[in-house]
């Protein structure tokens, strides 16, 4: 049997519970399909089959889950920060011990190749592990002292906390989200995208074996207009974290201003890579392949702009298209494949309208551009490579999220910046060169939040991660996201020597 074939028989074992009934919420403890709800169909983009009836969550739905993670939130605030980190340890452990269902589930449902989302279950399992170390000191502080007076300074849970994932890598981006919001002692209620909404209840599920108390943990399926928005607006929750498309991030922000909400927004990104003459070729042709292809393209720090100097040009645009064409699409659980099928036929459909403006742009299709109908119904594209392009085309400004690159030819340093920072977005850049004093130089002067020199995207769990401009608000990572999901509170203690003033004696 092909190792195809043996995921394939492993998917149909794992996906049976949710084709054989309808996927509900889990509220305060219990799995939930509320009488007489709406479902929909929620396919695989492998061939559009169906992998089972899903609820579409609605106001009511959300309130119960709001109230169920108000009322436990005080129990939970209270519990000790080292009971939380043995929670969240045995927690991490049973990811670990479903890694191979929740790798498969993920690829079936998102479409993402099986050998990153092997990878994906492994990094949910270390976020939990991470930031359940960090639990017992997430309350620690500053001490801040004067000559009469001594502050200092501890951090508390804000409270209830929405939690809204996207769909391109469901489980892991769950994780690195909701890890931190339970470690702080903040209870959640998490809003997982309508297009992929298996792993969150594979989650779920995890939640109530690992034994977190009711309430702490909610999930609610449903649409973003209906159940995210509801969410937005309860008054419960006192903080929204959404990763997610920055049109979203604008509606958020207005549906959570009358209650005042804290936002944090991990958004849309249009990542430039420099490769400069002098860069490592080899590297950096490996680091612009793997940054655009992998995850199907659908990754929101992918490089999808590459900006390469005229000297090395010809040179590496070569190499580059022998690559691209060298790219193994297929089936996600074909561990031999390196690109699988785009989430849903409506994304499949808006990626594949880019290669009309390309060419309306006058842009060169130099590798692919169309479907892969060879390989039946999916959502199969030919990863596409379009060059002789510039910055000013549609190309060139827009998110496609696809495993679509757009090249365009500079000369100078000074070129590359302006071009690189000419867009909307800020979230991650890429630079190649050995020249340490530019490396210097563009860390100053490239408007992005987080900049990689010469490697691709390296993770450290205790780094700042997130974008400026339209590409979010807030970071993640270490301490970062205790902030978010905590407030300060300054304590101003005297020492018994100061005068106080003095009225009406
Ligand atoms: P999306 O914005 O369409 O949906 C994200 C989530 O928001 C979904 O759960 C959706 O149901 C919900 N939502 C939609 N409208 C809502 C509303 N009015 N109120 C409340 N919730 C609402 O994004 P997507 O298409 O699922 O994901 C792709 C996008 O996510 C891309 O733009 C990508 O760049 C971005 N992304 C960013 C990061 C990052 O770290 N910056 C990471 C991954 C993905």
């Amino acid at each position: 049997m092909s190792e195809l074939d043996s995921n394939l028989a492993k998917a149909g074992k794992y996906l049976q519970a949710f084709q054989e009934k309808t996927t509900g919420h889990f509220i305060n403890g219990e799995l939930v399909t509320p009488a007489g709800a709406e479902t929909y169909t929620n396919t695989t983009p492998t061939d559009q089959s169906s992998l089972g009836e899903v609820v579409k969550g609605t106001e009511t739905d959300v309130n119960r889950a709001c109230e169920a993670a108000e009322s436990a939130f005080a129990d939970w605030r209270d519990m000790s920060g080292t009971d939380r980190k043995k929670l969240l340890h045995h927690f991490a452990d049973k990811i670990v011990d479903r890694a191979e269902e929740i790798a498969i589930v993920e690829s079936m449902d998102c479409g993402q190749p099986i050998r990153f989302m092997k990878q994906a279950a492994v990094r949910g399992a270390a976020n939990f592990r991470y930031f359940a170390d960090k639990a017992p000191e997430a309350q620690n502080g500053l001490a801040l002292h004067q000559d009469e007076h001594t502050n200092y300074t501890m951090r508390t849970p804000i409270g209830p906390v929405g939690i809204i994932t996207p769909w391109n890598t469901p489980f892991m981006l769950s994780t690195w989200k909701i890890a931190p919001a339970l470690a702080s002692g903040c209870t959640i209620v998490h809003k997982p995208a309508e297009l992929t909404p298996l792993s969150a209840m594979l989650l779920a599920e995890i939640a109530s074996d690992a034994g977190l108390p009711d309430g702490v943990w909610n999930t609610v399926n449903g649409f973003g207009e209906v159940a995210g928005k509801a969410l937005t607006e309860h008054p419960a929750i006192k903080a929204v974290a959404l990763v997610g498309e920055t049109a979203t991030g604008s509606h958020i922000m207005r549906q959570g201003a009358d209650t005042l909400k804290r936002m944090h927004f991990e958004l849309g990104g249009k990542n430039p890579v420099i490769v400069f003459d002098d860069a490592d070729f080899d590297k950096a042709l490996d680091a612009v392949v793997f940054m655009i292809y992998s995850l199907n393209g659908q990754r929101c720090t992918s490089s999808s702009r590459l900006l390469i100097q005229s000297g090395i040009k010809d040179k590496f645009i070569a190499a580059l298209e022998q690559r691209v064409k060298n790219l193994r699409v297929g089936h996600p659980l074909d561990p031999s494949t390196e690109v699988g099928p785009l989430v849903h036929t409506g994304h499949f459909e808006k990626v594949m309208s880019y290669m009309d403006i390309a060419k309306q742009d006058g842009a060169t299709t130099l590798v692919g551009g169309d479907r892969r109908s060879d390989l039946g119904a999916g959502n199969y594209l030919q990863p596409t490579l379009f060059t002789e392009a510039n910055n000013q085309m549609r190309i060139a400004r827009e998110e496609i999220f696809g495993p679509v690159l757009t090249a365009i030819e500079f000369d100078t340093e000074a070129e590359a910046v302006q071009m690189a920072n000419d867009t909307e977005y800020g979230l991650s850049a890429y630079v190649w060169t050995e020249n340490s004093g530019r490396t210097m130089r563009l860390a100053r002067e490239l408007e992005t939040g987080m900049l990689w020199i010469n490697s691709e995207n390296n993770r450290n769990l205790p780094s700042p991660f997130g974008g400026i401009k339209m590409s979010g608000i807030g970071r993640d990572g270490g301490d970062y996201s205790f902030d978010f999901y905590m407030e300060t509170k300054n304590v101003c203690v005297a020492h018994g020597t100061h005068n106080v003033p003095v009225l009406g004696r």
